[in-house]
């Protein structure tokens, strides 16, 4: 039994540490601040018990953010964890930046320490250095400033008696950089300038930071008071306040949020081409694969007799999947011909060392049927697909003299409805991703665990023509479709589209 302290990073969900991740798939119960990225939730198992620990009790609108509850519900935080940690539960406590800091993570691991019950904490990255990095600050530059000090300005809070000696950190001559100081700011900065710091000391506020809402604004401390940013946001005092360092090459979709609807083991493709080209990826798998079992003799009579066809056609990588593992012997394929309707298609082949003899120009069923030869004199053609799949290819080979053989392989299914948590998240997204018909028809139906259906950001992006058609058909409008159904076609495509857009709200040079 151990509560885990886990810090959940700034605000971007690629942030949170390897560790963190790992005891969040295999929690039992999580309990969540209120500024961590909900998509995160996700990571839990999906039976897992999540607790929202950062609703405040109407009325109270003193306690700014993250770990700022009241005393009063510090405590019931504290019981929680201690009754759940109790239970013999894993139990993840979810908490901003690093749990540490200015987290009140130290006063729940008394607690439980207390009450006798098993903890470790594991750090995250502290939106006190993060956030203003997010804006192209460093926070110590030589020449600029050799020490930072980490500062709440919550003056006399909880966090300690005796509030802050602003006039002494003046003197330090270091960068400040405050948490939870927004309320007070014109305070800070009127203390700050009683302690010697100049009227035109540059400052810089960044609220969101990391996130795809991330606002910058450059000021001085004398002005500071009338910058209009909300919270949470960090504020950043000194000489380094004035820099924002910017990458020469931004990755194309830093700031855009895209939802992936693949199935969870075709996903990682897309969301790793997303990611890397700097997007922030919200996977909502909408469907499943699953067998179909009134449908295995046959597909197991066609793997056994595949050396009666000329050519073997896929018309997906998990047709290629479900079909090859029931070869009993890969060699009788050797005077078969393999065509593959797309790259992903190719490439699935080519994780079990075979080489799509026929990938069409265009990848579609009408593309295939295109480049195929005519069939010669009892010309067979065995096609793998997905039950319910379309006929276009058969009837098209069919035209071409060829004698088509049809069997399933799979079939598509929809996914469990998404957390509502995570689904609420998509409100927010810029571009949903389709690879299949099938995905546009389950997220259309799809609802989350509160019974919502899921809304439809902005931009839709498809992959592969059928999936355009039906994203029309029922109603979408289709903004991306790469000629190449690749999924690096499709990230191209995306970034290409969104350029031509105008960005969310930055002030920032740098981000
Ligand atoms: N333990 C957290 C801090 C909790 S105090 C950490 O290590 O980051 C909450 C304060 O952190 C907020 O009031 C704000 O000042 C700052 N903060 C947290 N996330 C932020 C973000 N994404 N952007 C700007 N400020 C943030």
């Amino acid at each position: 039994m151990t509560v885990y302290l886990v810090g959940a990073g700034p605000g971007d969900p690629g942030l949170l540490t390897r560790r963190g991740a790992e005891v969040l798939a295999r929690a039992d119960v999580v309990v969540y601040d209120r500024l961590i990225d909900h998509s995160l939730l996700s990571l839990a198992p999906p039976g897992a018990l999540l607790i929202d620990a950062g609703k405040r009790p109407a009325g109270d609108e003193t306690a700014e953010a993250g770990g700022g509850f009241g005393a009063a519900r510090q405590d019931d935080i504290n019981a929680l964890l201690v009754t759940h940690g109790r239970s013999g539960a894993t139990v993840v406590r979810l908490k901003g930046g690093d749990p540490f800091l200015f987290g009140r993570g130290g006063e729940e691991a008394e607690a439980l320490s207390e009450a006798g019950v098993g903890w470790e904490v594991i750090p995250g990255v502290t939106s006190a250095l993060a956030v203003p990095a997010a804006a192209g600050i460093p926070v110590t530059q030589r020449g600029l400033s050799t020490s930072v000090t980490v500062v709440t300005g919550q003056v006399g809070d909880e966090t300690g008696p005796g509030g802050v000696d602003w006039e002494s950190l003046a003197r330090a001559n270091g960068t400040l950089v405050i948490l939870m100081g927004m309320a007070t700011r014109g305070e800070i900065a009127r203390r700050l300038q009683a302690g010697g710091r100049p009227a035109d000391e540059p400052v810089a506020v960044v609220e969101w930071g990391t996130t795809t809402h991330q606002r910058v604004a450059r000021s001085t401390l004398g002005e500071l008071e009338s910058v209009r940013l909300g919270s949470p946001a960090v504020i950043v005092v000194g000489a380094v306040a004035s820099l924002g360092l910017s990458s020469l090459d931004p990755r194309p979709l830093r700031g855009r949020s895209v939802v992936v609807t693949r199935a969870p083991a075709q996903a990682t493709v897309l969301s790793r081409a997303l990611v890397a080209a700097g997007a922030h990826v919200i996977e909502l798998p909408v469907i499943d694969i699953a067998d179909v079992p009134e449908e295995r003799e046959s597909l197991q009579r066609a793997a056994d007799s595949v050396a009666d066809y000329q050519w073997l056609a896929f018309t997906s990588a998990n047709a290629v999947e479900r079909f090859l593992p029931l070869l009993r012997d890969v060699r009788s394929l050797a005077s078969t011909r393999l065509a593959a309707v797309g790259r992903a298609t190719a490439s699935a082949l080519a994780g079990h060392q075979l080489v799509a003899d026929l990938v069409p120009a265009h990848s579609s069923a009408e593309g295939l049927v295109d480049e195929l030869p005519q069939a010669e004199d009892g010309g067979r053609v065995l096609f793998v697909k997905a039950a319910g799949a379309g006929g276009a290819l058969g009837v098209g080979l069919a035209g071409k003299g060829w004698d088509v053989d049809e069997v399933i392989a799979y079939r598509t299914v929809d996914a469990p409805p998404p957390r509502a948590e995570v689904a609420a998240t998509v409100a927010e997204a810029d571009v949903v991703t389709f690879a299949s018909a099938s995905a546009v028809s389950a997220y259309l139906r799809l609802r989350d665990t509160a019974g919502r259906a899921l809304p439809v950001p902005p931009v839709v992006a498809c992959i592969g023509s059928s999936t355009s058609v039906a994203a029309r058909a029922a109603g979408l409008s289709v903004a991306v479709e790469p000629s190449m159904a690749t999924m690096e076609a499709l990230v191209v495509a995306i970034a290409a589209h969104l350029g031509d857009m105008p960005a969310p709200p930055r002030t920032s040079a740098g981000s």
